[in-house]
């Protein structure tokens, strides 16, 4: 059976990409369906009840100068916030949120069901209408047809998903949820170059048989960071602390006794796992040296008691897990509620995707989130925000849109995963980004946002509310480029104290922020100068601005440098051999990945500078 409406937009999945996805599309006008196997997982964590952390956090307050909506659910979800490397440099603090599970997955419904020209509908997807290499539509498991412009899968674990929980197997997208296994088998029938990955959880733990009086608490900063550009501490709920313990020589031991009852190292798995996030089997059997490691104990929520104890995923069998849980100080005698288990599934080469995240083969078919080798729940929002907006665009015969290395860490992601492809669950860090100190958490807004409004995914609330901010930090700087302190000046015996060299010249107040040794804040309560903004935030801009001025002037002449590289187009299939001089190797990469510019031949690993010479003398000859 057809469905009466046509949509412009179909997004398959309900994860974190797909509702990044959906929500994109809709926030553009577009008829946009979400369809999910279950309304009631829309938003749903897989596996840690937590938002953000280095370079992670980035890609949330990038969705959300987007206008998306993972920092706002976060925001209502976090039960313990805190800035990490809070003493290091702007480019890699970064903010993380223990979540509660429930309340994070009743915000983002709340998002959704509120959003409007979106239309939910639960399903499983089991095909796709293809005609002409072009995507028509989708086909539920019930036989209905659903027509669209463009369609977003976004279908996470779940393709072709193995659970193993020793040397047990069955089929499943995640603990409780079914596979896409007729998904899965059409997807191989296309042109996509398709390989397994694997990835992991721990068993989770009833609170009310754990000793925490033996683990060091780690409660949350205070006050608490606020994750959205448009957040507030009243949407934040109860705060409460996480622990922490470890895992000793009698747990490795267990570990190291059960080897050969472990579905990796018995060679069941074969699918490579996340090497950041790896399992307390892998952890003991590669830093066979570390006589312990640590374990975050992690409340799943303010209503249950159940707890994530971060740090030990593990497939070993059920027997095995209780054996580590007890092993561990402060677990002795704890009931795990569900047990751990590694999960395998099929992911496609994302190399076979162009920048908006569309793939080569099939016109208006966009893949967003774990489907294209990456892990975590923001690498996905991220993912499936440019896929939903680039659907859009593409449902509306627009020009496709990606940002560049230099504007976000989303930039960053889809150029790695384009260009380079991954052969592992791919997660974000900031050493990812050449130009750190421009792709800041603080400034996420001050880069996106503009964009996000051309686009329309940002309503007029966050543009106004990002236009005054813009606006006070303009007002504030030039105020501090314009007011000066002369010797003469009364304040000067208030400044002078608090500089290492005292002034003798007339000195701008912009210049007095710059020194390393003084604050905006300080300034600013020195009387006749201040007072400083009240929005905190806003302040913090100005500061960071001025005193990284000079570092942040050098990395934009960097990206000028490189941007006549970026903008170099090279042929859309184009045999490389036809180029003099270059090396079979680099013709075989070239070839096999089409870069669409020069600057994204040069990131592939194996070529070389002097293979990019050779390619901009044959692109000069060819005028
Ligand atoms: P998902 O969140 O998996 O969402 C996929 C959605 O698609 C689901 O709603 C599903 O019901 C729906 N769906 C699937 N197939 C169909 C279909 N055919 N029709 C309709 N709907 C469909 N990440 C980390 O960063 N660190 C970790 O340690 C980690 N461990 C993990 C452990 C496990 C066991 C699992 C399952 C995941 C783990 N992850 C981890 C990954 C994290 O859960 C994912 O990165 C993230 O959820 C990916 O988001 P997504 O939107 O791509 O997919």
């Amino acid at each position: 059976m057809l469905y009466q409406e046509t949509f412009d937009v179909i997004v398959v999945g309900g994860g974190h990409a797909g509702t990044e996805a959906a929500l994109a599309a809709a926030r553009m006008g577009l008829q946009t369906l979400l369809l999910t196997h279950n309304v009631e997982t829309l938003g749903q964590m897989s596996c840690n009840p937590a938002i953000g952390g280095i370079g992670k956090g980035h890609l949330v307050k990038e969705i959300d100068a987007l206008g998306g909506a993972m920092a706002m659910a976060a925001d209502k979800g976090g039960i313990q916030f805190r800035t990490l490397n809070s003493s290091k440099g702007p480019a890699v603090r970064a903010t993380r949120a223990q979540a509660d599970r429930q309340l994070y997955r009743a915000a983002i419904r709340q998002i959704l069901e509120n959003q409007p020209n979106l239309r939910i509908f639960q399903q499983a997807c089991d095909d796709l209408i293809v005609e002409n290499e072009q995507v028509q539509g989708v086909v539920t498991q019930m036989g209905l047809k659903f027509r669209a412009k463009s369609v977003v899968l976004t279908v996470g674990t779940f393709l072709g998903g193995q659970i193993h929980i020793g040397l047990e197997q069955f089929s499943g997208g995640r603990a409780g949820d079914p596979p896409s296994i007729a998904l899965a088998r059409r997807l191989r029938e296309l042109p996509f170059r398709v390989d397994r990955l694997k990835t992991g959880t721990p068993p989770r733990i009833d609170a009310r048989t754990v000793d925490f009086s033996v683990m060091q608490a780690q409660p949350g900063d205070n006050p608490t960071p606020v994750f959205s550009f448009l957040g507030k501490h009243a949407d934040q709920p109860q705060q409460i602390p996480c622990y922490i313990t470890y895992t000793n020589e009698n747990t490795h031991q267990v570990i190291r006794d059960n080897l050969d009852r472990s579905p990796m190292y018995t060679g069941v798995i074969e699918g490579i796992g996340p090497r950041y996030c790896p399992s307390i089997e892998d952890k003991v059997m590669r830093f066979a040296d570390k006589d312990k490691h640590q374990i975050f104990i992690e409340p799943e929520g303010l209503t249950t008691h159940e707890l994530y104890p971060n740090g030990i995923s593990t497939s070993l069998p059920f027997d095995v897990q209780l054996s580590i849980v007890h092993s561990i100080k402060g677990m002795e005698k704890a009931h795990i509620t569900r047990p751990g288990y590694a999960i395998e599934y099929d992911f496609f080469d994302p190399r076979d995707l162009t920048s908006s995240l569309q793939t080569k083969f099939i016109k208006g078919l966009f893949f967003a989130g774990q489907i294209n080798g990456t892990t975590g729940y923001e690498e996905a929002g991220a993912q499936g925000l440019l896929a939903g907006l680039n659907a859009a665009l593409f449902a509306t015969e627009r020009e496709a849109w990606a940002p560049g290395r230099d504007q976000a860490y989303l930039g960053v992601l889809v150029d790695d995963l384009t260009t380079q492809g991954t052969k592992e669950p791919y997660r974000m860090f900031t050493s990812r980004a050449e130009y750190r100190l421009l792709l800041r958490e603080d400034n996420a807004d001050a880069r996106l946002t503009a964009k996000g409004r051309e686009l329309g995914l940002v309503d007029d609330i966050r543009w106004q509310a990002f236009s005054e901010k813009m606006e006070q930090i303009e007002l504030e700087r030039q105020r501090l480029r314009q007011s000066w302190v002369h010797p003469q000046h009364n304040a000067l015996t208030a400044v002078n104290p608090l500089l290492k060299t005292p002034l003798n010249r007339e000195a701008s107040l912009e210049e007095l922020v710059r020194r390393p040794e003084m604050t905006y804040q300080q300034l600013m309560q020195i009387e006749g100068l201040g007072p400083a903004l009240a929005d905190p935030i806003a302040a913090e801009q100005v500061e960071i601005q001025i005193k990284y001025e000079g570092y942040i002037n050098r990395q934009q002449d960097e990206i000028a440098k490189q941007q006549r590289n970026e903008a170099t187009k090279l042929p859309e299939t184009f045999d490389y051999t036809a180029v003099k001089g270059l090396s079979n190797e680099v013709i075989m990469k070239l070839n096999q990945s089409q870069p669409a510019t020069v600057g994204q031949a040069s990131r592939i690993s194996g070529i070389t500078p002097a293979a990019i010479s050779l390619l901009l003398v044959y692109l000069k000859k060819q005028g």
